[in-house]
This record gives C-alpha cells, sequence and structure tokens, in this order.
C-alpha cells in the first residue's frame, strides 16, 4: 500500500490523565506514573470505528457494491463507446482495499497495540497473503472485465511479486500473464509513470482505486500548512468532479491514506467550528 498517516493520537485520556495529576499537586513520580500508564494506550484507538466499518458494517459493503456495480456499466458504456480500431482495452486498478482487503494487517496493529510501521507491513504482505480476502465486489468487476476481453493492470505500491499474486490466486482470480500486468513500486511511490506505460499501448476505460492518487498524481498533499493543504485536496476534488463516476472510480477507506497525511497528531483541530452550546 503502503499506508500513510496512520499516526498515534494524544488521546482525550492522556490530556485528561495529565491534568488530573498536575491539578491535584501529584509528585513527579506519580505524573511520570500516569505518563508510563498513558504510553500504554493503544495507538490504534483513534483508528477503531474505522476499522469496524470496514470489518463490520453492513455499510462498507453497500458502498463498495455500489461503486463495483457502476464500474460494470460505465465499463459496458465505454466499451460500447469505443472505435473498433482503438488500441486495445483496459482497466488499471490499485490493489490494497480496492481489491485486496487487508483488515487482518489492521487487526493485528490493534491487538499489539502499535502504530502502522512499514516493517510490520513488509512482513504482512511477504508471508500472510492467504489472510488477504477480496474488497466486496471487486472480483465480480474484474471477471466481467476479463469476460470482455479487456486487460486488468493491477498498479500497486506494494513491492513483492510472488506473494501479491498468491494473494490474487488464493482468492480465484485470473494470474493469467499476470508478470505483465502487475506493476508493483520500484523507485517511487508515485505512479504516473506506470500508468503512462500502460496508457500508450491500451485504451484505458476505467481507473479504479481507493486513493486519490491512484487516478493522479495532483492529489498528492501539497506542501501546505496542514488547513491549506486540506483545502486545497477537497478543491481539486471539486475541480475534477467530472471525471469521478465517469472514468475515475473511487472506493471507501476510512481507515489509512493520503488524506490523513495532513492531520497529524491533533485531528480534533480539523473538526468544523460550531456555534452550538
Ligand atoms: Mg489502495
Amino acid at each position: 500500500m503502503a499506508p500513510i498517516g496512520q499516526t498515534a493520537r494524544v488521546s482525550a485520556a492522556l490530556v485528561a490523565g495529565l491534568t488530573l495529576g498536575l491539578g491535584l499537586g501529584l509528585t513527579g513520580t506519580a505524573a511520570l506514573g500516569q505518563r508510563e500508564t498513558t504510553q500504554r494506550l493503544n495507538p490504534q484507538e483513534r483508528t477503531l470505528d474505522a476499522n469496524l466499518f470496514v470489518q463490520t458494517s453492513a455499510e462498507y459493503v453497500a458502498c463498495c457494491l455500489q461503486a463495483y456495480a457502476w464500474a460494470s456499466e460505465r465499463l459496458r458504456q465505454r466499451l460500447a463507446a469505443a472505435p473498433p480500431s482503438e488500441r486495445p482495452p483496459a482497466v488499471i486498478m490499485d490493489l490494497d482495499e480496492t481489491v485486496l482487503d487487508n483488515a487482518g494487517f489492521q487487526s493485528f496493529l490493534d491487538r499489539e497495540s502499535k502504530p502502522y510501521e512499514s516493517a510490520a507491513w513488509n512482513r504482512w504482505e511477504r508471508d500472510f497473503p492467504t489472510e488477504m480476502r477480496l474488497v466486496p465486489g471487486a472480483k465480480g468487476f474484474i471477471e466481467e472485465a476479463e469476460r470482455a476481453g479487456v486487460t486488468v493492470f493491477y498498479i500497486s505500491n506494494r513491492v513483492l511479486s510472488e506473494p501479491t499474486i498468491t494473494a490474487l490466486r488464493h482468492n480465484g482470480l485470473s494470474t493469467e500473464n499476470i508478470g505483465e500486468r502487475l506493476l508493483l513500486q520500484t523507485d517511487t511511490a508515485d505512479k504516473t509513470a506506470r500508468r503512462k506505460a500502460v496508457e500508450e499501448k491500451y485504451r484505458v476505460l476505467l481507473y479504479v482505486g481507493d486513493n486519490l492518487r491512484d487516478f493522479s498524481e495532483i492529489f498528492v498533499t501539497p506542501a501546505l500548512a496542514p488547513p491549506e493543504a486540506i483545502a486545497a485536496r477537497r478543491a481539486l476534488v471539486e475541480r475534477y468532479a467530472y471525471r469521478f463516476g465517469a472514468d475515475w472510480l473511487i472506493l471507501p477507506n476510512p481507515v489509512y491514506g493520503e488524506w490523513k497525511t495532513p492531520l497529524g497528531n491533533e485531528p480534533r483541530r480539523f473538526l468544523r467550528p460550531t456555534k452550538m452550546e
């Protein structure tokens, strides 16, 4: 993937505990004890509801099925509209949280009270491909595309091809000619060059992802102060609204992604202000 922005939060309990300790005039030793206690808080606490939404809600399943049903419809429409002499048709898909469901990795982080670490992700990617499942609707869409003669390319920022192929095969997806269709990360997480390589030979009908950078690098978080970076990303999506649902199809990912990058360790400050008392 790799997940971005999975930072530990300063929990309300930590702040409350330290404030209480100071307010009661506790000694330095007591305050230290409080700090040690709070350091043991699970850094995944902030992500718990997002994980549960993905892992338990019927609404998440419905969102994914809706996205893939519309992707299939758009595929049929775009295929019917394609001039016969065009380059062969293709779709470009991201893998993690677009095709492959890595909920098991998130469960590991939560169980072990760990923040996201690339070393742990690398172990998941390498050693646990048979624990990866499929995002709802992905298989039906992929198989429909393949039946229609559309080549499915996977452009992913994973780095290991063999376990990734194992994960696809284990979930019953075709791995025919996969060596040409699986474009993993080599030197950069920027997918532009890999997309371009496909676009030069194929007429890409659809792009499917869970992160805006699966569609274009224009969505990389800009080097601005966080509030401006957040506003800039949202404004860009408004500007490119005509692409979403047309040839850019996005899946929900409330757990991790580019969207978390500007939030940092004090996400609550980005909640919309209100006059309500
Ligand atoms: Mg992804």
